[in-house]
């Protein structure tokens, strides 16, 4: 059974980087409406037990599929936007081995978070970007429309920004720079990337 998840904070909770307003938006009719086209599609067939991750795998293999692809990984890709962000100060702070890999991997912190913003810009129309771990290395790369990196053996995605232009026009209107700016300073979730850096 494919459902709405929950928001891990109040809908105000992201703001001023974030408003209510956008939230309400994104959350509760782009999110909730790749939830139900998900739910159509698979109802009445065997594939109404699958879980979200199942599905998704499922559907990326079969071209007849690709509708049901498109939004099962938008549900997807949105549950995890929004544990990447925080309003909570304790939790934008990386574990020592998190730190000590992107020093390794980029340079500085300041380097990966520049990175995120650049390759948002860079992302063409609608898509997703991701810090992943890739065979122990980590990676930032943008995925186009609904595409996700969970379907690619061998990389781990530990944070992902949402640059498809509903994530920001209400807020920052084209200024995409601006968005991932403030989101990367100032909401990024660097426990819950730990987290997901430490779990193989
Ligand atoms: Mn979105």
């Amino acid at each position: 059974m494919i459902k709405l998840e929950k928001l891990p904070y109040d809908y105000d909770a992201l703001a001023p980087f974030i408003s209510q307003k956008t939230v309400e938006f994104h959350y509760g009719k782009h999110q909730a409406g790749y939830v139900k086209t998900v739910c159509d599609l698979i109802d009445k067939t065997p594939m109404v037990d699958l879980d979200l991750e199942n599905l998704i795998i499922t559907a990326a293999s079969d071209s007849v599929l690709t509708k049901l692809f498109n939004n099962a990984a938008q549900v997807w890709n949105h549950q995890f936007f929004w544990k990447s962000l925080t309003p909570i100060k304790e939790n934008k702070t990386p574990s020592k081995e998190l730190l000590s890999a992107i020093e390794q991997d980029f340079g500085s912190m300041q380097a990966c978070l520049e990175k995120l913003v650049e390759t948002g810009i860079n992302q063409f129309g609608s898509g997703w970007v991701w810090l992943a771990k890739e065979n122990g290395v980590l990676k930032i790369f943008s995925t186009p429309n609904a595409q996700t990196p969970i379907t690619k053996y061998g990389t781990k995605p530990l944070l992902c920004l949402d640059v498809w232009e509903h994530a920001y026009y209400l807020d920052y209107q084209n200024n995409r720079k601006e968005f991932l700016t403030q989101i990367v300073n100032n909401l990024l979730n660097w426990e819950f990337a730990s987290l997901n850096f430490q779990s193989v």
